[in-house]
């Protein structure tokens, strides 16, 4: 692959010695990130693929019937044969621990991007636990917006239970809505909330590097939940949240992004004890 025409944005050198792994769909994004030079990809997923998904996600009618990483790993092949790509067919949240080191442990990138709730809890556990960088992406409710949020250690104050910690709370209080169906998004909805993670993504990697995307990380700070809006009458509950940032001007309009500055819960069960641990080794250190 000749990667001049995007070396002056994207450090190609650093990427092609990265390593991301992804657990459920972002299909699309991460044949993205191969073409952004990423030198290897670990996908777990368990689907196969039906006539529903060739509709919103980047697989072809030729692929039926496959498991979805299967079909995944051939077409990154095609984008570039020197790509490195370990598949799994698995629930992920019966991963044991042990496994999970073996399997997922060299990655420099986790990427959750499962419809099931708990799968993405467990990968804010294991992200904090190997000290490993992480991105979640989510739609809303029929498509009408969707998030990302992502977690850096040392940089972002905030893991991803301290910003979704009200949806873990309804998740243990059995809330049946917490499962949000991603049903009515379409592959415009997922590719533009894809196309801004694979950019967050490419800036994690290559942190630090004298480009545009090299820099993005640093800008954004503690601003680590991001809200993307598709439908223009879109609303949180009864609160426009768009306005309230972007204000009520007609140009602002849809298909934009708020990027939230978040603040670590001291009581976050998560990442609450990995803090004191850390002031518990730093006094040691003393
Ligand atoms: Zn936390």
């Amino acid at each position: 692959m000749n990667y001049q025409r995007i070396q002056s944005t994207i450090d190609v050198e650093v990427m092609q010695q990265s390593h991301v792994t992804i657990v459920g769909g972002a299909f699309g994004l991460i044949g993205d990130l191969v073409r952004s030079g990423l030198g290897g990809a670990t996908h777990a997923d368990f689907d196969r693929i039906d006539a529903s998904n060739p509709t919103r996600q980047d697989f072809d009618s030729v692929d039926m019937g496959r498991h979805k990483v299967e079909a995944q790993a051939e077409r990154l092949k095609r984008i570039n044969p020197n790509v490195d790509v370990t598949t799994y067919v698995c629930d992920f949240c019966s991963i044991s621990r042990e496994a999970f080191d073996q399997m997922f442990g060299h990655t420099d990138l986790f990427i959750f991007a499962a419809d099931f709730f708990p799968a993405q809890a467990r990968g804010s556990l294991e992200a904090l636990r190997l000290g490993k960088p992480a991105i979640w992406i989510g739609l809303y409710r029929g498509g009408r917006a969707g998030e990302i949020i992502y977690y850096v250690p040392g940089l972002t104050p905030a893991c991803y239970r301290c910003i979704a910690a009200s949806r873990y709370q309804a998740f243990a209080g059995g809330a049946q809505g917490i499962q949000i169906t991603s049903s009515g998004g379409t592959i415009f909805d997922l590719h533009l909330l894809d196309a801004i993670a694979g950019q967050i993504a490419v800036g994690i990697l290559t942190r630090g590097a004298n480009n545009r995307l090299g820099r993005l990380i640093d800008q954004l700070g503690d601003r680590n939940l991001l809200q993307v809006k598709m439908d223009p009458n879109y609303r949180l509950g009864d609160k426009d949240i768009f306005a309230q940032y972007l204000g009520d001007h007609p140009a602002n309009f849809s298909f934009t992004t708020i990027a939230l500055p978040m603040q670590r819960d001291p009581n976050c069960p998560d990442c609450g004890h990995l803090h004191a641990q850390y002031e518990k080794l730093a006094c040691d250190a003393s």
